[in-house]
């Protein structure tokens, strides 16, 4: 069963009611049994966990103590480090929270197959080598073939590639996975039917079953590395985090051959002005990352340079295990790529000044949301070494294959 199929029969009202009233002996029931049994915690364990009573003291102590021990030993003193690399800020979406919403009237590009790979070149430079290539979604610009190109015309330097673009089918993710990408990312963003029909507006995206079975279609077509990740601030975030451990547990379960990775997405400011609808403060955030490690002891936790440099710097000992640095959020933002073919569409048509436009760098193409940790890749690494963390730059098991 896929997992839309099985998201309308989840008792997710019945959990989060359980999770606003949970008491402290449901929160200490669940975290005695976390870490112990060997056996994973349930659901209902989880939404005792991310409930108001565990953000209370000594809970929230307790959990973040145990969350250090199970990161530690299930990973070590060790942060793999990923760089995101837009090919592309065209799409065909209306999603209101997004900065390459179809209804922005952005500098819009694509780059070629060659101004990918000059991109990529300036990122391994600087020492990366797991790759994630993002693009909005927008058939003709960003095909199936498009990107199996990319990857084709990096899978000999780069040992790890990942992909985060438009859902497809399986058959047009096999010639991908067949020219080099091990990975596929597709956040739900929201898990809430409601907001998630009023977020997307049109476009393919609004089929939300699509969305919740891509990483299933991926899988099927071969890829290795599966991630998932709810955008933070657009429903309550207890209510998502149930959701999102169902939609983990049920990938551990039918895609169990590949490694599961779980982000954890807060709203930033991007173009259209979008304001988070629910606010979810950093004392909650260190709950909600605490709750996933003790809920997937083995699942790696991605935190990304939407989060400024202290925080993130204080949340490396609490359960993350894998982190972007000195990212860029718009298409060519390393080496100013693809300038010339800068043009401004809205509503998916080109349109000329002197339509307003959202003010951006110069001829860059605009970015999809402000970044707020600005460290450049070499200086969050060393940060990482004054702090007793060993910086790896390809993924885990890249590192085990070469061995
Ligand atoms: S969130 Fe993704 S699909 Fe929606 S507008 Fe942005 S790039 Fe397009």
């Amino acid at each position: 069963m896929s997992f839309s199929s099985e998201f309308d029969s989840l008792a997710l009202a019945e959990l989060s009611a359980f999770s606003q009233n949970a008491t402290a002996a449901d929160v200490e029931a669940a975290l005695a049994r976390s870490g112990t049994s060997g056996k994973r915690l349930s659901l209902a364990d989880f939404a005792a966990l991310t409930s108001p009573k565990a953000a209370e003291p000594p809970y929230l102590e307790a959990l973040a103590r145990q969350s250090h021990n199970l990161t530690r030993k299930h990973f070590g003193r060790v942060m793999r480090f990923f760089a995101p690399l837009y090919v592309s800020n065209e799409c065909i979406n209306i999603c209101q929270y997004c900065g390459f919403s179809r209804d922005n009237p952005i500098l819009r590009v694509t780059l070629t197959v060659e101004q990918v790979a000059t991109e990529a070149r300036y990122l391994r430079e600087q020492g990366f080598r797991h790759i994630l290539l993002v693009a909005g979604e927008h058939p003709h610009f960003i095909s199936d073939n498009y990107l199996r190109d990319c990857v084709a015309r990096l899978h000999a330097e780069w040992p790890s590639i990942s992909l985060e673009v438009g859902p497809l089918e399986t058959e047009q993710y096999v010639p991908i996975v067949q020219a080099g990408a091990e990975g596929l990312v597709v956040y739900q963003e929201t898990y809430d039917r409601g907001v998630y029909d009023a977020m997307h507006v049109s476009g393919p995206k609004k089929d939300m079953a699509w969305r919740l079975d891509t990483l299933e279609r991926g899988y099927a077509a071969g890829f290795k590395r599966l991630g998932i990740g709810a955008l933070l601030g657009l429903a309550p975030w207890r209510n998502e985090a149930i959701a999102l451990a169902a939609h983990a547990a049920h990938l551990l379960r039918r895609c169990w051959k590949a490694q599961l990775t779980i982000s954890a997405p807060r709203l930033r400011p991007a173009a259209g002005e979008f304001e988070p609808l629910v606010n979810m403060n950093d004392r909650e955030l260190v709950q909600f990352i605490c709750a996933l490690r003790l809920a997937f002891p083995e699942v790696g936790l991605v935190l990304s340079t939407r989060e400024p440099a202290k925080l993130r710097d204080n949340l490396v000992p609490l359960g993350i295990t894998m982190m972007s640095a000195g990212s860029h959020t718009e298409p060519g933002g390393y080496t100013g790529q693809g300038r010339a073919e800068l043009h401004v569409t809205k509503g998916g048509r080109m349109v000329k000044p002197p339509t307003p436009l959202i003010e951006s760098e110069g001829e860059h193409a605009t970015v999809q949301f402000e970044i707020a940790d600005n460290r450049s890749p070499a200086e969050v690494a060393a940060r990482l070494g004054e702090m007793g963390y060993e910086t790896v730059w390809k993924d885990w098991e890249s590192v085990l294959n070469e061995a």
